[in-house]
C-alpha cells in the first residue's frame, strides 16, 4: 500500500478499502522502521496524523463530499508553520518554538484533509543543496545511504524515495524542490511565483522563495498543487487570478505539437556524461510523443548563480534580522544584568550555523551603502537580463527544458567544506526563481556510471505552469512504458523495512 501513488490510495479511500486512520497508521510504522537510517524527519506528529486521519474517516463515512486527496498522508518541510507543532528551519535558533499559527499551506492541506504526517529535515534556513547544513544532522539519500538527498528541502525527497509518506511539501528559492527531487528520483515542481501563498513559510529570500509540491509521479504533484495554490490576500505577492489547470494537464500529457525549447547553455561541458545521456534519451522520448525539439539560447544564465548569491544572502541578511534572542526559541546569557544586545549577540553566535552566517554578512556587505549600487544593483540588472531571455526563448518554444542538475547525488561530506562546489549544483536551477517562473524536475532514469536517479527540468512561462504537466506527464509514460515499472521500484531495500 506505502509504494502506491497518492492518487491509487485516495481511489482506495474512495473505495473503503482502507481507512485514513490506517493509512496514516501504516506510514507512521514506515517512518518508525526506516527513519532512524534516512533522518528524513524532525519531528513526526503521531498524534495530531492520527487526529486528523480519524476526523476525515467520520466525514467520509457521513457521507461528506471529500476533496481528492483527502485521507492522504503528507511530509512538511519545517520551513512552514503548522500551529502548535515545532518549527525549527533546521535551526537551533528556533529550537522549542511552537508557532501560534497556521501557514496558508497548512491551512489548505487541512481544507483538503490532506494528513500532515510530520516535519521534514532541511539545510538551516532553505541555505545549501545537501541538508547537511541542518542543524539536527544530515539526512540521507534513500538510493545509497552514504550519499546527500539534495537540499535544502533533503527531508522531504527523502521521505517520498524511501515511501515514508506519497507526498509532500518542499520551499524552492534557488532549487530546492527540483535538486532533491533530481537526486532521489522523485517529481518536484516550483510554481510560478506568487502561485502559492508564503504566508508562514519563514523568509529566506522572498523575493525568490516559493513554496510548491513534492510526490512520487506527475499527477499527485499535480493533486497537491491544486490543493495548495491560489490567491491569498494574506501574501502580498499572491497572484489573483485562476490556478492554472494542472491536474487536467497531467491527466492529458498531450504534447503533440508543442515546441520544446532545449537550453544551449544549460547541457554542456560540467555536466555528467550520465546526466546528458538520460537527457538526451528523454528528448527522443518526447519527439517520439509528437513534439518538437528546438534549441534555444539563454546567453545571460551564466550570470545567473553569481546573481543569485548577491540577492538571496542581501535579502536574508534581512530578514533574518528578527532572529533577536527576544521573539522566537532559544535565548542564550540571560543572565541577571546582561544588557540586550549583548544576549542578541550570543544567541546569534550560538543558534546560527557557519552558511547562515556566511549569508548574513555576505548580504550585509552588499547592501552596506558604498557598495549597494555595485553589488545589490548589479545583481537587480541581472535578473531582469534573465527575464529576457527567456521570454526571447519563449518566442520560439512552448516549455524550455534541461537537466536539473550537472551530477547524480554526491557522497555525504564530499563538498561541505567547499561552498562555491555546493552552489554549482544550482547552476540550472536558479534562472527559474530569478525570472519567477515554474519549474519541475521529474525522474529521467538512473546514470549508467553510478545507478543513481538523473532529472529532467522543465520550465514554463508565469502562469503557464499546466505546460509543465503536460510535458512532465507525457516524459513520464514514455519512460514508464519503457521501464516497465516506476524507477522507485528499483531502489534498494532500507534495513529494517
Ligand atoms: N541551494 C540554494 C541555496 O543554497 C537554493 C536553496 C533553496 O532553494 N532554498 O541558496
Amino acid at each position: 500500500m506505502i509504494r502506491n501513488s497518492a492518487a491509487e490510495m485516495a481511489a482506495k479511500l474512495n473505495a473503503g478499502d482502507i481507512t485514513s486512520v490506517e493509512l496514516t497508521q501504516l506510514h507512521l510504522d514506515r517512518i518508525a522502521s526506516v527513519d532512524t537510517d534516512v533522518h528524513a524527519f524532525l519531528y513526526v506528529n503521531n498524534e495530531g496524523a492520527l487526529a486528523q486521519a480519524a476526523e476525515v474517516d467520520a466525514k467520509r463515512a457521513a457521507g461528506e463530499k471529500l476533496s481528492p486527496l483527502a485521507g492522504v498522508p503528507l511530509a512538511l518541510k519545517d520551513v512552514m508553520t503548522q500551529k502548535g507543532v515545532p518549527t525549527t528551519c533546521g535551526s537551533k535558533i528556533l529550537e522549542g518554538w511552537r508557532p501560534p499559527y497556521d501557514s496558508t499551506v497548512v491551512t489548505n492541506l487541512k481544507k483538503n484533509g490532506i494528513v500532515i504526517l510530520g516535519k521534514t529535515n532541511m539545510d538551516e534556513f532553505a541555505m545549501g543543496s545537501s541538508t547537511e547544513n541542518s542543524a539536527y544532522g544530515p539526512t540521507h539519500n534513500p538510493w545509497d545511504l552514504s550519499r546527500i538527498p539534495g537540499g535544502s528541502g533533503g527531508g522531504s525527497s527523502a521521505a517520498l524515495a524511501a515511501f515514508e509518506a506519497p507526498l509532500a511539501i518542499g520551499t524552492d528559492t534557488g532549487g530546492s524542490i527540483r535538486q532533491p527531487a533530481a537526486v532521489t528520483g522523485t517529481v518536484g515542481v516550483k510554481p510560478t511565483y506568487g502561485g502559492v501563498s508564503r504566508f508562514g513559510l519563514v523568509a529566506f529570500s522572498s523575493s525568490l522563495d516559493q513554496a510548491g509540491p513534492c510526490a512520487r509521479t506527475v499527477l499527485d504533484a499535480a493533486l497537491l498543487h491544486e490543493a495548495i495554490a491560489g490567491h491569498d490576500p494574506k501574501d502580498s505577492t499572491s497572484i489573483n487570478a485562476p490556478v492554472p489547470q494542472v491536474v487536467a494537464a497531467a491527466k492529458s500529457g498531450d504534447v503533440k505539437g508543442m515546441k520544446i525549447g532545449v537550453v544551449k547553455e544549460l547541457n554542456g561541458e560540467g555536466y555528467q556524461s550520465g546526466v546528458r545521456s538520460r537527457f538526451e534519451e528523454s528528448l527522443e522520448l518526447l519527439a517520439a510523443a509528437g513534439a518538437e525539439i528546438v534549441e534555444v539560447s539563454a546567453p545571460n544564465f551564466e550570470y545567473a548563480l553569481a546573481a543569485y548569491y548577491l540577492i538571496a544572502p542581501s535579502e536574508c541578511s534581512s530578514n533574518l534580522a528578527r532572529f533577536d534572542a527576544m521573539r522566537y526559541g532559544l535565548r542564550v546569557g540571560d543572565v541577571d544584568g546582561a544588557s540586550a544586545e549583548s544576549v542578541m549577540n550570543l544567541t546569534r553566535e550560538v543558534g546560527f550555523g557557519r552558511e547562515v552566517k556566511r549569508r548574513i554578512i555576505l548580504g550585509t556587505y552588499a547592501l552596506s551603502s558604498g557598495y549597494y549600487d555595485a553589488y545589490y544593483g548589479s545583481a537587480q540588472k541581472v535578473r531582469t537580463l534573465i527575464t529576457q531571455d527567456f521570454n526571447n526563448a519563449f518566442e520560439k518554444c512552448d516549455v524550455m527544458v534541461s537537466p536539473t542538475c550537472p551530477t547524480t547525488a554526491f557522497k555525504i561530506g564530499e563538498k561541505s567544506n567547499d561552498p562555491i562546489a555546493m552552489y554549482l549544483n544550482d547552476i540550472a536551477t536558479i534562472p527559474v526563481n530569478m525570472a519567477g517562473i515554474g519549474g519541475m524536475s521529474l525522474p529521467a532514469g538512473l546514470a549508467p556510471e553510478d545507478g543513481l536517479p538523473v532529472g529532467f527540468q522543465i520550465m514554463a512561462p508565469a502562469m503557464q505552469d499546466d505546460r509543465m504537466y503536460l510535458v512532465g506527464a507525457a516524459l513520464e509514460a514514455a519512460l514508464l512504458s519503457k521501464w516497465g515499472a516506476p524507477l522507485l521500484s528499483k531502489i534498494p531495500a532500507l534495513a529494517g523495512a
